[in-house]
């Protein structure tokens, strides 16, 4: 790959199988010769903010490394969601799958189609907890990710995934 960039990823679930729907789902991220995984958080399980009253998401974060552009990288990541059957009726409503792309390199952008960073990663500790374990030096606008989900008001929600381990490795 030329002019590799690096791209954190979060995914969410709590819709049918989450955790096999995850699994699926990192699979088919990098089910392409131009993105390469380079590192998966644990699973956890948080409660629900907002929306409708709604089961509890399974959440993880996986960093990739790809030489896509970053909306052709956009285009990647809503076909796997795609392929997990996602629809969109309700804001905020239960998801089979839900992939954003919290950094990708040090790009930003006010575009609504792709803003970079994600513009709520730094409030959601469904994000940043699976994130500062996958990796303890991460920074989110210049601030240490370890350090930014202390402030977050949903990390009462946030508990290890009680299944199996993550069973993917990069
Ligand atoms: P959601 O329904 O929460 O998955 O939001 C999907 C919409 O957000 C799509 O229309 C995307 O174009 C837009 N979007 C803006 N920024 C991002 C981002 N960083 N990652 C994923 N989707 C984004």
């Amino acid at each position: 790959m030329t002019g590799r960039v690096r791209s954190v990823l979060a995914l969410g679930s709590n819709l049918g199988d989450s955790h096999g729907t995850l699994s699926l789902a990192v699979a088919d991220l990098v089910d392409n010769p131009r993105v390469r995984l380079r590192e998966v958080s644990p699973v956890v399980r948080s409660t629900a903010v907002g929306g409708p009253e709604q089961p509890d998401y399974l959440n993880m974060v996986i960093e990739v490394e790809t030489d896509l552009g970053p909306y052709e990288f956009l285009a990647h990541c809503q076909a796997v969601e795609n392929l997990h059957h996602r629809t969109r009726d309700v804001r905020w409503g239960p998801r089979t799958l839900d992939v954003d792309i919290i950094t990708y390199g040090d790009q930003t952008s006010d575009d609504e189609v792709l803003t970079l960073p994600h513009p709520r990663a730094a409030e959601r500790a469904f994000v940043l907890q699976p994130w500062a374990w996958m990796d303890s030096t991460a920074r989110l606008g210049g601030r240490l990710v370890t350090e930014l989900v202390g402030s977050t008001a949903d990390l009462a929600g946030i508990r290890p995934y009680e299944g199996a381990d993550t069973p993917w490795a990069p």
